[in-house]
């Protein structure tokens, strides 16, 4: 009987397709293989592979790829995440199956020249350089030849034509040097060598079904990251391999270099910025399992490990860990569900963990492990309210008296301030006082913000830019347009007018020079060369900076008045990680609030240092409403190019809702951002108890209703983090 494989494609197809295996041809699931698709070649990987008596008529598999086959806790991954957020099965596989581009692999075949010991038919002074180089006979890229002997490249070619020196493939060198667990280290304190103790002994009872996962709760600096880092050095002693998430941007060369203190090199990266040819040797070195350690942003996750012996999620409540576009997955949960694939132990690390992860340990359903205190006995900061209410700043100024003093108290000890901001650019709205003319995006509904730096008017949502105009567009005013509200580059302006002789650095992710100069400006600021920083949310996440004593929280009320179920919870986190900032050198330090409202709940366990009560407040919160992780929820996104036609297809949608009880369907209600890069959306909201299978409903909902036509589309989102 022939066989039939079903090939997977990475492409938005929610199934497999049959192929039949041409004799010769020996599949198994997991291989990576090229099959016809229409009129074109393809990639994809075999999901099963059956002896089946009607495949004569199937087109034939062309061939097997060379690349990494998927391996099962891989494939199964696959699988469940597309079950769970409803993306194709293809768009899931997309995640996993990156293939090497041609180019990348041309590069990766370099050739190197050494002395072939034929003496050159023409010596010359520059030949005479660079065969005195060559000498040792080692193996040389053809510039670096060049460069070292202080010729120019033709001089070598002309050897290298002439015999004298001879062209050899270049062995690459390792992609990451194996990390050594047993390189000397700094002793851990009693408490934190019991935490690692717990994370590496197996668990008595054995494991139920999540009961691999563990939660590390300690305030910022009690030292998780040291905890874990013996997790990982165990799991390499074990022979198999650690993966450590992290939110993109806390991956610094600081965070790197810590690495490097404990393993005694760096492990390899995994995120947007690393290109080409190196991900390819990464992606190959993770499949071989040469590859020990990987730090990456969530996107390493899909990575082909060969013997995968843990992960370690850092600052787990980030809700940078949740993709919004795409395949909407959340990557902390995701791991969870490899590491129940792989067999292996997955550590969620957090000073204020999420609520969801708080109630899983809580239940038993993860292991909770906890460091008290800060290392060393330091004490964690103060923290004060201003009541802006009553110290209010002056007019057009948004630093309050105490706040300024503070400040200067600081910077005058020779200590590091920080000044918090949520908010980029200079000025989040622009209106002309003439007319009333408020600027706004024309592809969003958004005001557009002013940034100074650029001279622009930015939206937030889409990029689209326009020059700063000099008189107002609509009735042609000059002088009259006036920034209304502060971002991170008016604070700046107001503090360089206050300190003039600080060094003032101001830090967002719109930094200019991009990623890479902004992680050399946070460098700078670890090692104290600045007195004053003033920063967006950035700053608050997995830094460690040892010369700040102060941080001021401009605005603590700014996130809670967004309607979403998480916004006390968010704010809560942004807040103690950002004042945690703090005192973690040698002097102790003290975080100042400015506030509204400092009697809201959120602020008042904030500045009690109680965590415990914020954490019994919310869950007990949640619990009565049922909002997560006490019940589900989903949410569609209509949009489409035309107002009336998103919105009828939406209202559709409701009417073919239908929902069983112990489901709710809200809405369609336009989407708080209704207009985004021209399209406009609505949303519907389902909420249903704890234990229905949402994704099952929405299939079957989804496979009643209407089709979107046209333009329309339906994004899904299952357990949405952002409710704009
Ligand atoms: P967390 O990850 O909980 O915020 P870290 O692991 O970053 O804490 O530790 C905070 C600071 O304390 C770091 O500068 C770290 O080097 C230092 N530290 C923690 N534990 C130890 C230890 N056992 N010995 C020396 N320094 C430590
Ligand atoms: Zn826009």
């Amino acid at each position: 009987m022939p066989a039939v494989a079903d090939i997977l494609i990475p492409l938005a197809l929610d199934t497999a397709y049959s192929y039949a295996v041409p004799p010769g041809l020996t599949l198994a699931a997991g291989d990576v293989v090229q099959v016809p698709l229409g009129p074109r070649e393809t990639v994809g990987v075999v999901w099963g592979v059956e002896e089946r008596a009607s495949g004569g008529n199937l087109r034939p598999v062309t061939g097997r790829i060379e690349a990494p086959p998927l391996s099962e806790p891989l494939r199964k991954l696959v699988d469940w995440l597309a079950r769970y957020t409803l993306a194709p099965k293809g768009s899931a596989l997309a995640m996993a199956l990156r293939l090497p581009d041609e180019a990348a692999q041309r590069e990766t075949s370099r050739i190197g020249v050494r002395a072939s010991g034929r003496p050159a038919s023409r010596p010359t002074t520059a030949r005479g350089k660079v065969l005195a180089v060559a000498a040792d006979g080692a193996v040389r890229g053809k510039s670096a030849l060049a460069k070292e002997a202080g010729v120019s490249l033709s001089v070598v070619d002309g050897l290298i034509d002439d015999g004298a020196l001879e062209a050899v493939a270049l062995v690459p060198e390792p992609v990451a040097l194996p990390p050594d667990p047993d390189h000397p280290r700094v002793p851990l304190s009693e408490a934190q060598a019991e935490a690692a103790h717990e994370l590496i002994a197996p668990p008595s009872p054995a494991p139920a079904e999540s009961g691999g996962t563990i939660l590390l709760e300690g305030v910022t600096g009690s030292g998780k990251t040291e905890v874990y880092f013996e997790a990982v050095a165990e799991c390499v002693r074990e022979g198999r391999q650690a993966l450590v998430l992290m939110p993109e941007i806390a991956l610094t060369a600081q965070f790197l270099d810590r690495f490097a203190g404990r393993f005694g090199v760096r492990p390899a990266t995994w995120h947007s910025g690393i290109g080409g040819k190196r991900r390819e040797r990464i992606r190959a070195g993770v499949a071989s399992g040469e590859v020990r350690v990987v730090v990456g942003a969530r996107s390493a996750l899909f990575l082909p490990f060969a013997k995968l012996g843990l992960i370690v999620v850092d600052e787990e409540h980030e809700s940078a860990y949740k993709q919004e576009d795409g395949v909407h997955y959340h990557a902390r949960d995701m791991a969870v569900v490899r590491g129940r694939f792989e067999r292996c132990p997955v550590v969620l690390a957090s000073a204020t963990p999420s609520i969801e992860s708080r109630v899983n340990a809580q239940s038993g359903r993860y292991r909770h492990v906890s460091l008290p205190g800060r290392f060393g006995g330091r004490p964690l900061p103060d923290i004060k309210a201003i009541d802006m209410r009553l110290d209010k700043p002056e007019i057009g100024r948004f630093l309050s008296p105490p706040m300024v003093n503070a400040v200067k108290a600081t910077l005058a000890q020779g200590e590091q301030a920080l000044l918090f901001l949520n908010r980029r650019g200079y000025a989040p709205l622009t209106l002309c006082r003439a007319c009333g003319h408020r600027y706004q995006c024309r592809n969003c509904s958004t005001w557009l913000v002013e940034h100074r730096f650029r001279r622009a008017l930015v939206c937030h949502q889409c990029g689209y830019a326009q020059p700063k105009p000099e008189a107002c567009t609509e009735c042609g005013a000059f002088d009259h347009l006036t920034p209304c509200g502060p971002g991170v580059e008016r604070i700046a302006e107001e503090a360089t007018a206050l300190f003039p002789d600080r060094r003032i650095v101001v830090l967002s992710s719109d930094f200019p020079g991009g990623a890479e100069r902004l992680r050399q400006e946070l460098e700078t600021v670890a090692a104290g060369e600045c007195d004053l920083v003033i920063g967006t949310q950035l700053v608050a996440k997995g830094h460690n900076f040892p010369h700040l004593t102060l941080v001021g929280v401009l605005d603590a009320d700014i996130g809670l008045t967004t309607g979403d179920p998480r916004a006390a919870e968010r704010t809560f986190q942004l807040l103690q990680q950002v004042t945690g900032r703090a005192g973690r050198g040698e002097r102790p330090g003290r975080a100042l609030v400015q506030t509204y409202q400092p009697d809201h709940p959120v602020i008042a366990a904030l500045l009690s240092g109680d965590a415990e009560r914020f954490y019994e407040e919310e869950i007990g919160a949640r619990e009565a409403a049922g909002l997560p992780p006490f019940g589900r929820l989903a949410a569609l996104i209509v949009s489409g190019e035309e107002r009336e036609k998103a919105e009828a297809h939406g209202q559709a949608l409701a009417r073919a809702a239908d929902p069983p009880p112990g489901i709710m369907v809200l809405g369609p209600a336009e989407a708080p951002l209704a207009l985004v890069r021209g399209r406009w959306r609505f949303r519907l909201l389902v909420k249903t108890e704890r234990g229905i299978d949402v994704q099952s409903y929405l299939r079957d909902w989804l496979a009643r209703g209407p089709k979107p036509r046209g333009n329309l589309k339906v994004a899904i989102d299952v357990d949405p983090q952002s409710f704009l």
